[in-house]
């Protein structure tokens, strides 16, 4: 560690070998990064790459394990936010947290010291300054989302912020909307304020950074001006390393469905956060459906599956119209979903195995009185076929690993029966070898003619499971893949927006 570092005084702030590791997962490997004065740094990776534990490092949330922080080149000491927010660092978040029944004024302004007058006069200063037009005795719940970051960011100028980071700000923004935020970028950049941009979109460096950054598992693989990059070398920065670009084309066999009525017809399905999609899933097939965090797979599943409501277009299951049905419905006429959190909508943390095998079957037993003998002989099933290690079928289930309560939550949603099954991202956050047995899993439910969704942001179990694939992106399906298209460069491509070249829309 030195008190300061050599570099040219143009630079803001420099981040040196900084590590951080949650418990046994090892999330920032050394990182490095320096950011200019009046310049925007477009941050960019695939989802748990490490983007937003840095930010909240360089934010004083999160204590790094090891590594340093510099402010124009001399060594500082943060560690918690209010020396962040001292030192001139911002840090928009992702969701604007305001309060719907205050004003505009009173949100910027809300935990400040200083005289209401001069506050006020401060804040009109600034509007002035930037030439900003907003009505400051606004409602905030009369606010668009854009208009809500825009407030965020008043926050971060009020405290004089050199430094504003923005993690992942156009996720739940329109297009007009992104375009404002980008006028505005583009602004502050004008006043010497520096950037950090972190966004899901490959397309967006190119439109408003100058310099990019793409983090992959907690390590920065490209770092440079955006001029030296094509799209092609940004994508080759997001895979991992030594990824088989192009499959074997002999191991490659593309099945031709369309011979067997398909058991899920999505038709122009329009739900809260995606638009327009279409989709056929067929018996015996799994349909992959990629994509990053924020593109809207998950609400198209839970709108799918009765859990939202559906604007507009048409859900048929096996044949039948089930557009709008419950859950409790779409389980009856045969489609299950397995979703993304375990805690949150998968596990009952504190019942035991057996009841959580059983919990999505109750309807079938005993409605007021759970039948344990059924429930037992249901579980015992389903710990036989999947290999569950478990110790009985009365073991606390927040007490497996992971991985084996993934096989619990996939025994349970097939205790219902289902003729399709929806798989949010069955095996994030489990290690290796469980992986390995819930891919046995899924491939031996496809072989008993199941239709499976698989949702998915890791691009490896996209291409190694299906046998065809969507990518999702912004709310609408960009492209569709044969099996032999399934490449992870041409998946991470469409995930992140780009489509050009062989693209085919779906
Ligand atoms: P990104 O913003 O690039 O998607 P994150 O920085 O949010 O990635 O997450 C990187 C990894 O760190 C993920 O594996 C995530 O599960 C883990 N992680 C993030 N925050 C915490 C936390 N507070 N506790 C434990 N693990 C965390
Ligand atoms: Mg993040």
């Amino acid at each position: 560690m030195s008190e300061s570092l050599q570099q040219p005084d143009t630079t803001m702030l420099s981040v040196r070998g900084i590590t951080k590791a949650f418990g046994t997962n090892s999330v920032l490997k050394g990182v490095d990064m320096d950011i200019d004065k009046g310049s925007v740094t477009a941050l960019i990776g695939g989802n748990g790459a490490g983007k937003s534990t840095l930010v909240k490092i360089i934010m004083g949330i999160y204590q790094p394990d090891n590594g340093e922080i510099y402010l124009a080149g001399k060594l500082a000491r943060l560690g918690k936010p209010s020396a962040s927010l001292a030192a001139g660092i911002y840090l928009v978040p992702q969701e604007p947290m305001l309060f719907p029944n205050m004003t505009v004024e009173e949100n910027v302004l809300m935990g400040f010291m200083e005289k209401a007058s001069d506050l006020h006069k401060r804040l009109n200063d600034l509007l002035t300054h930037l030439d900003w037009k907003i009505d400051l005795n606004r409602k905030a719940a009369t606010l668009s989302i854009a208009e809500q970051q825009l407030v965020e960011i008043l926050r971060g100028l009020m405290r004089n912020a050199r430094l504003l980071i923005l993690d992942e700000p156009t996720s739940s923004l329109t297009f007009n909307e992104v375009e404002s935020l980008f006028k505005i970028i583009t602004d502050l950049k004008g006043k010497g304020i520096g950037i950090i941009y972190i966004t899901h979109r490959l397309t967006e460096v190119f439109q408003i950074a100058d310099q990019v950054l793409i983090m992959r598992d907690g390590v920065i693989t490209i770092n440079g001006p955006v001029s030296a990059f094509t799209r092609e070398m940004l994508v080759a920065g997001l895979l991992p390393p030594n990824t088989e670009i192009h499959r074997d084309a002999l191991a490659c066999k593309t099945v031709n469905y369309e011979q067997i009525p398909p058991a899920l017809v999505i038709d122009h399905l329009t739900g809260y956060g995606f638009r327009d999609v279409s989709l056929k899933v067929y018996p015996g097939e799994i349909l992959g459906l990629a994509g990053v965090v924020g593109a809207g797979r998950t609400e198209l599943a839970t709108t799918i599956f009765g859990r939202d409501i559906v604007k507009s277009g048409k859900v048929t299951l096996c044949g039948r119209d089930v557009t709008g049905c419950s859950t409790r419905q779409m389980l009856n006429a045969g489609l299950n979903y397995v979703a993304e959190d375990r805690f949150l909508n998968g596990i009952f943390r504190i019942s035991d195995v057996a009841a959580n095998t059983t919990a999505a079957h109750l309807d079938q037993m005993s409605k007021v009185f759970i039948n344990f003998k059924e429930e037992r002989k249901v579980t015992e099933r389903f710990i036989e076929a999947f290999r569950t290690m478990v110790t009985g079928h009365d073991q606390l289930i927040g007490t497996l690993s992971g991985g084996n309560q993934q096989k619990v939550v996939i025994a349970r949603s097939l205790s219902t029966d289902p003729r399709v099954l929806i798989l949010d991202e069955p095996t994030r956050g489990i290690d290796a070898a469980a992986r390995g047995d819930v891919y046995a899993i899924i491939e031996q439910l496809k072989a008993d003619g199941l239709a499976i969704l698989l949702i998915s942001s890791d691009m490896e179990e996209i291409v190694e499971l299906s046998d065809r694939a969507l990518t999702m992106y912004c709310g609408h399906i960009n492209r569709e893949f044969a099996k032999c298209d399934i490449t992870q460069d041409s998946l991470m491509a469409a995930a992140f927006g780009v489509t050009e070249g062989s693209a085919k829309d779906a």
